[in-house]
């Protein structure tokens, strides 16, 4: 290999260690951070995410609760529910855990949570904010890797970045972020015709596809930085990316991991959207300084 290996654990742990320090000083200025996960449903994958959410949150100080409601549940009944959470004044950020199971309706969810609380950044006024300003609250998974890039000295700014994935959680808000930050931007999909050139001009190459190895090393422009978002699960349990490790860290000059790249960087942000709703009760803003 002679890729530098993007090392999203240890990034994500200086992220942690940082928001610890900033959920101290919240809570001695009386607000204790609290984020409610609701979960519908018993999908084994959203289970381990949630419970993996709820751990990290504790492990700074953050207040979690998780919301087990059982998939027999109506779209009424569920919005009801989301509409308590808005109303708590404990509650600082909201996140629904998506997908839900197929009677009910992902986008009218999201749309029920209060905008000040939709730390997922999801919520249609909170993705105009992201694409014709900023969001207060960028969606965590593109988020995490543009903090990871600034964190290894990777500037982004007149780059070309090559996105595989149109998704709204990851793909597009991806798109906008580096388009901000001064790449141009090239986003591919599965109706993409000659998929391997479009990557070979990448100098930033995000594969966030969902499909296993799905990225050859001969797809990177060597000296490229792929980063890879995708997890997927093979048949012997093991986790593996969308891109051929072995392959692509022969040929480009860094590289996420998969588990440990993209992954933990995603709980990072989302505990860092927490922290920012609940200063933003009082006023108080987080950013790289610290509570101001
Ligand atoms: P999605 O299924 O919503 O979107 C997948 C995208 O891939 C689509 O836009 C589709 O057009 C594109 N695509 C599919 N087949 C293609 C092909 N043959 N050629 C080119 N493009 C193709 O998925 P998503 O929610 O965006 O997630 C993508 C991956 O990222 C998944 O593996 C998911 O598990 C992972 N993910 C990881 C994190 C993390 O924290 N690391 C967070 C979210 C998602």
């Amino acid at each position: 290999m002679s890729a530098t290996l993007i090392d999203g654990k240890r990034i994500a742990e200086h992220f942690r260690e940082r928001y610890k320090l900033q959920t101290a000083k919240l809570a001695a200025a009386g607000v204790v951070p609290g984020l409610a996960v609701v979960i519908v449903g018993d999908d084994p994958a959203s289970q381990v995410y949630v419970r993996n959410k709820a751990r990290a949150c504790e492990s700074i100080g953050i207040r979690s609760q998780v919301h087990a409601l059982p998939s027999s549940i109506s779209q009424a009944e569920l919005i009801a529910f989301v509409q308590k959470l808005n109303a708590d004044a404990e509650v600082h950020g909201i996140l629904v855990q998506l997908p839900l199971p197929g009677h009910l309706d992902d986008r009218a969810v999201i749309e029920s949570i209060a905008l000040d609380k939709d730390v997922d950044g999801f919520h249609y006024a909170n993705m105009g904010r992201l694409v014709i300003d900023e969001s207060p609250f960028p969606p965590c998974t593109p988020y995490g890797v543009m903090q990871m890039l600034r964190h290894e000295g990777i500037s982004v700014d007149g780059k070309h970045a090559v996105i595989i994935g149109r998704s709204n959680i990851v793909g597009k808000p991806q798109a906008m972020l580096m388009l901000k930050e001064g790449a141009t931007v090239t986003i591919c999909h599965s109706r993409t015709q000659g998929l391997a050139e479009h990557c070979r001009r990448a100098d930033i190459l995000v594969a966030a596809v969902g499909r296993a190895n799905f990225v050859r090393g001969d797809w990177v422009k060597p000296g490229a930085v792929v980063i890879d978002v995708g997890i997927n699960r093979l048949g012997d349990g093991t986790l593996c990316g969308d891109v051929h490790f072995a392959e692509a860290s022969q040929v480009a000059s860094a590289i996420t991991p998969v588990p440990g790249g993209v992954g933990p960087m995603t709980i990072a942000m989302l505990l860092g959207n927490t922290l920012r709703a609940a200063a933003r009760v009082r006023g108080l803003s987080i950013d790289e300084a610290g509570v101001a």
